[in-house]
């Protein structure tokens, strides 16, 4: 059989090692240019290959094609592919057919890399063999090509989800909805929500749904798509019977009897964001019967990620803190919420058409001055202008650390929360975190 791997990034390589283990004949091709380590693992394991072209004769000979997720269902060389027949799938869907190992899938719209990384830590501090992936570290078919693990802890992004036709997680967690990435969804917020719950498409009653049952794009949906899995939600607004919520500041949480109960208090990662993010993953490693006690003392001592609402340094008693990976307004909304001091605040980068209403109220009660941070502003400063005292304008980050440094007192919080992309001043989130880390480093 044929197969023809568009895109030689992590996924397309992936796919390359494990298409070639199965006795694949196997093509990649990628219109940009290909790392040199990818290229090396390509050489090493004789794939042919070809990068800066798509030489179409050779991918119009394919039995099956697998596409990145960087690639648009739109784009021409798909469109053509999909009228001649030819079946386009994604690297989940292809690694899917050669693997047994059970998956837990992680999706949504913010916390998929929180909650990934905080199972896949419950996971290991409870003894069990998992191989953690998707669209954070490595791939998917990497992994099922290694056979080296019990389960697989998967961050499964909405384009991955949109190439899938069988695959199925065995435990499937859906964060919440919030609008992004509306341009690869004809700007409709349902074609969005669809492609989030094809995770549970494929699953039956073996199967559980973990979900917020406070997020209405989430539970509107549900009532009129329902799943075949066993549904566990989880909610700090109510109780839930079978499920997860929040009774006196304590997680409870229930599945088929058995209950979880751990103080808020103890969570290394606080915040209420972080507490649903705590309740999600708390019902997996209980499916999956790791002890109670083992659980609490993983949920205490995990490390958080890189990025999401990271301390970074006290100074002169101010804490600066780093939420870089905030790139729309509900992450930065939760990353407000979460602050119990007075806080100065950075934000500001590329607009994705944010609108700022939902922040006001948090802003007046907690944020003392403001720090744009960006190369147009304008937006940010008519929706806050007139509700904070200070607010001023800057275009590095070594500036806007140095001016938050002249703003903040004792006992206040310093949170770069962007709440916008980063690429008008920075390479990505990642450079702009560690340009922050390192200005505060140097102050
Ligand atoms: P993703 O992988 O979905 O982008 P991350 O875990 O990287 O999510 O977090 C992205 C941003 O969202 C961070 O600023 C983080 O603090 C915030 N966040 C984390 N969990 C949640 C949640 N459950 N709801 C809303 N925001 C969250």
């Amino acid at each position: 059989k044929k197969i023809v791997i568009l895109g030689g990034g992590e996924s397309g390589i992936g796919t390359a090692i494990l298409a070639k283990k199965n006795g694949y004949d196997v093509f990649l091709s990628d219109k940009g240019k290909i790392k040199d380590k990818y290229k090396e693992v390509l050489k090493h394991i004789e794939i042919e290959w070809e990068d800066e072209k798509h030489t179409e004769s050779k991918i119009f000979d394919a039995d099956v094609v697998m596409k990145s997720p960087g690639i648009p269902d739109k784009a021409p060389m798909i469109v053509k592919l999909k009228e001649k027949g030819i079946s386009v799938v994604s690297e989940i869907e292809f690694a899917s057919w050669f693997s047994e190992v059970p998956v837990i899938g992680i999706t949504g719209s913010n916390g998929k890399t929180t909650v990934t990384n905080l199972v896949q830590h419950l996971l290991k501090e409870g003894g069990i063999n998992s191989g953690m992936g998707g669209n954070i570290g490595n791939s998917y078919a990497k992994m099922v090509a290694e056979e080296m693990h019990d389960w697989f802890v998967l961050e499964l992004s909405s384009f991955q989800l949109d190439g899938i036709e069988k695959f199925k997680p065995h435990i499937a967690i859906l964060t919440n909805i919030t609008p992004d990435h509306l341009d690869r969804y004809d700007y409709k917020l349902e074609n969005y929500i669809a492609s989030k719950f094809r995770i549970a498409e494929n699953q039956t009653e073996e199967d559980y749904f973990i979900y917020d049952a406070d997020d209405k794009n989430i539970t509107d949906w549900l009532e009129k798509n329902p799943v075949r899995s066993q549904k566990l939600p989880f909610s700090i607004e109510k109780k839930i019977e079978n499920g997860a919520y929040i009774e006196n500041e304590n997680i409870v949480v229930t599945i088929n009897n058995t209950k979880f109960t751990m103080p808020t208090s103890e969570l290394a990662l606080q915040g209420k964001h972080n507490a649903k993010n705590a309740m999600a993953a708390s019902m997996v490693s209980q499916l999956l019967r790791i002890r109670k006690q083992t659980i609490r003392e993983s949920m205490a001592s995990f490390q958080g990620v890189e990025h999401r609402l990271e301390k970074v340094l006290k100074i002169n008693n101010v804490l600066y803190i780093n939420d870089s990976k905030a790139t729309n307004v509900n992450a930065t909304f939760y990353a407000l919420e979460s602050m119990e001091s007075e806080t100065v605040w950075i934000l500001g980068g590329v607009d994705k058409g944010n609108v700022y209403d939902d922040l006001l109220p948090l802003v007046n009660e907690k944020v003392k001055a403001i720090i744009c941070l960006g190369v147009d502003n304008e937006k940010i400063v008519s929706a806050f202008g007139n509700i904070v005292d200070t607010m001023v304008e800057t275009t590095s980050m070594s500036e806007a650390v140095q001016m938050a440094y002249r703003l903040s007192d004792k006992g206040d919080n310093v949170l770069l929360s962007p709440a916008c992309a980063s690429f008008d001043l920075f390479e990505n989130y990642e450079d702009r975190g560690r340009q922050f880390k390192e200005a505060v480093r140097n102050l």
